[in-house]
């Protein structure tokens, strides 16, 4: 079986290649196998000088006309080459021998491969590979394409072509398990596996090398369908595993109608979708998994406070988490007036409380006094036992990966030594970044969805401008004008260097400047670096309307709530991500004054960041912003490093590949319908191999 045979086995692969080969996450020939070329390279046909554009990768072939080093201070070597109507390109190479450049002789043939790029004197390639011969004696072209693997220190494509050789022989002698049934096969007209992967390891010159070229050829739609539909089956297991697991039943009760009936506006028709929503599964006996993702602004902080108050009332405790320590704050403060009046007490842990303090928060935590418990994400990793721990909401977690996930599942289990089952908490997951939903069902296939697509009434788009850094004291200036006017402004100065301090030195640069030229403005500073009570005193302040400007880094990024502030300036806004922007930018906004945002851009900018920051301009509309963020910069900057690494794929792409991803699900969908664990074991084995953390035990 080639799923259990060692590399070992191969010829050539000793202690040393066995580690490099580990490295790449390859341990089994049939994980060999799986390591699928990342491009190939075209040498069965000459390409004419003359058809030669820049970008472009290819074999050519000329004669040498000359053959000369350049004079600068990095002597590089210059060999030309011609074709018999006249048209001339240049190779260059930055190392070379003495005898190697003995070797380009005038009047021999020269066939090159590599990328042609434009040169001071024409067309030319960089360092290409190449042979050279007598014009009378022109050896073979390759009858195939040459697949180019992905490699790693110390093992080249020389030595993995070699390995491949012998794994591709090794699977025409033992065929592997077809993972996908035969009827789902023939029904999308797709090879079978062994097919698929030979083709793609030695394609043939009958082949279609265009398509394959392209990653449109049947055997790679074939296999990027089967990992697609194997990570999708992956969440669909995780999900129904979930849901075999006890949960406490919650009502819901009189106190959530008293807080509507109290509450200064009416919730948007999202807003109670989404709360119908969530009340539903919290009235069912398996826990909720459920991700609302809901605009900058959308109100859902409301709504995490009725899912609260919908399990306080029915006896069990809610644990409340929220990315930063100023959040974790702000819905101390909203919390507090919207559940103690209900006679819900509320408890809170940070970072800076004393330890007396402390103990009697624990103490009420684990007395079943508080019901309601609010922190960062800390109350997980801390020593608090919870009594009667029935709903965990996490609020603004964007960058909350698969494995995150299955962590809390395991923290928040309620280990019920009488009942045959376990019980879990019910889940509820809130985000402001919209994801475009091909991406959402992939990164979050685990979760149930519910989306508040509307904002509040009377709130007014927020008008962008976009300027270069040279307007930077005009735009103070008019900051300035502003707030004598009665306005609140947040001047953000984003993270450059990877360092906390250079980046609160960035800041507090900024608020000296303001200080040294408007002594009566009063300006406020904040970063990461202040003490959580420091920090709590300037937020305040800027909620009371005590400071005008508030300077401050991106710590202010999420969930920051001062209706009254409607000017946002942001520096260096060529650097951030534009789902990072437009987070920032959600802080002002949030009142029924016309809010006004600039970003600030260190020219010269490229055209990819001028279409950027126009999206910017033109839109308020996260979803939208989403889709461009994930056309322009991939799956990658969305969710954040720690999210995608959850998902890696071997050969789907999810930007390329994004049209496939609803027909996996429904794949997956009809094929665990039949499934044996055999054959769902064959699958998660061939694709996620090491990485069998999405299996739960
Ligand atoms: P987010 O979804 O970004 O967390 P918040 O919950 O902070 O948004 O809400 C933003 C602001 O909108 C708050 O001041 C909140 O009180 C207010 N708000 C929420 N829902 C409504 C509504 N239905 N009508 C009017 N204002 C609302
Ligand atoms: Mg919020």
């Amino acid at each position: 079986m080639l799923a259990e045979q060692t590399l070992t086995s191969l010829k050539g692969v000793g202690e040393k290649q066995l580690e490099k080969l580990h490295r790449l996450g390859l341990h089994t020939v049939q994980d060999l196998l799986f390591h699928l070329p990342l491009r190939y390279q075209d040498k069965t046909k000459l390409t004419p000088l003359s058809n030669l554009f820049v970008g472009q990768e290819a074999l050519v072939e000329g004669e040498i006309i000359s053959q000369h080093l350049t004079q600068s201070r990095n002597t590089s070597l210059l060999v030309k080459i011609v074709d018999t109507e006249g048209n001339l390109l240049t190779c260059r190479f930055f190392h070379f021998h003495y005898r190697q450049a003995q070797q380009f002789k005038r009047g021999q043939i020269l066939r090159a491969y590599g990328e042609v790029r434009s040169g001071p004197t024409g067309l030319e390639m960089v360092h290409p590979t190449y042979e050279l011969f007598s014009a009378d004696k022109p050896p073979a072209l390759e009858d195939t394409l040459t697949p180019i693997y992905p490699t790693t220190e110390g093992l080249g494509q020389p030595s993995l072509l070699k390995l491949m050789k012998q794994a591709v022989a090794l699977l025409k002698q033992y065929p592997l398990d077809e993972g996908i049934p035969n009827e789902l096969l023939d029904s999308l007209q797709l090879p079978a596996i062994n097919q698929a992967l030979l083709t793609l390891h030695q394609p043939q010159p009958e082949d279609d090398l265009f398509q394959i070229k392209q990653f449109e050829h049947p055997s790679q739609k074939r296999l990027i369908l089967e990992e697609l539909m194997t990570s999708q089956m992956s969440l669909l297991l995780m999900r129904q595993s979930e849901k075999k697991y006890d949960a406490p039943v919650f009502a819901v009760g009189k106190k959530s109608q008293a807080l509507l009936d109290d509450l200064p506006f009416e919730l948007t028709q999202a807003q109670q979708r989404v709360l119908n929503e969530i009340q539903q599964d919290l009235a069912l006996p398996h826990p909720m998994q459920r991700l609302v993702q809901g605009d900058v602004g959308s109100g859902k902080t409301v709504i995490a406070a009725l899912a609260a108050i919908q399990a306080a009332e029915a006896g069990y405790q809610v644990a409340i988490m929220a990315p930063t320590e100023i959040l974790a704050e702000q819905h101390r403060n909203h919390f507090m007036e919207w559940l103690i009046p209900l006679g819900i007490d509320i408890a809170w842990l940070n970072g800076r409380m004393r330890s007396a303090e402390k103990r009697l928060m624990l103490e009420k935590v684990s007395s079943g006094t508080a019901q309601a418990i609010i922190g960062t994400h800390a109350l997980f990793q801390e020593s608090v036992e919870f009594n009667r721990l029935g709903l965990v909401i996490i609020d603004e977690q964007h960058r909350f990966g698969v494995h995150q996930r299955l962590a809390l599942h395991e923290k928040g289990k309620t280990g019920n030594a009488s009942s045959d089952n376990e019980s879990h908490p019910h889940q509820l997951i809130m985000t402001a970044t919209p994801i475009p939903r091909t991406l959402a069902m992939t990164a979050y296939g685990d979760l149930d969805l519910s989306i508040i697509d509307e904002l509040p009434p009377g709130r007014k788009p927020i008008e962008t401008a976009v300027l270069s850094n040279a307007k930077r004291f005009e735009v103070m200036e008019h900051l300035v004008a502003q707030c004598q006017q009665g306005v609140q402004a947040y001047w953000v100065c984003p993270l450059i260097e990877e360092s906390e301090l250079l980046h609160a030195q960035a800041a507090e640069v900024t608020a000296q400047q303001f200080k040294d030229n408007w002594p009566d403005l009063k300006v406020g500073l904040i970063h990461g670096r202040l003490k959580g009570e420091e920090k709590a005193t300037v937020m305040n302040a800027f909620q009371q309307h005590e400071i005008d400007l508030l300077v401050a880094t991106t710590v202010i990024e999420v969930g920051v709530n001062v209706p009254n502030a409607s000017l946002m300036i942001i520096e260096n806004a060529e650097r951030l991500g534009l789902a990072q922007l437009h987070q920032l930018r959600g802080r002002v906004g949030r009142g029924s004054k016309q809010s006004h945002c600039v970003l600030l851009y260190q020219p010269p900018l490229s055209e990819t960041g001028k279409a950027r920051l126009n999206i910017m301009r033109e839109t308020n509309d996260g979803f939208r912003i989403a889709e461009e963020d994930l056309r322009l910069r991939g799956p990658g900057e969305i969710l954040g490093t720690r999210q995608t690494g959850g998902i890696q794929f071997r050969i789907a792409d999810l930007k390329r590949d994004q049209d496939w991803i609803a027909t996996a699900k429904h794949l997956a969908e009809t094929f665990l319908d039949g499934a044996t664990n055999e054959q769902i074991t064959v699958l998660q084995t061939r694709w996620h191999g090491e990485r069998l953390a999405y299996q739960r035990a």
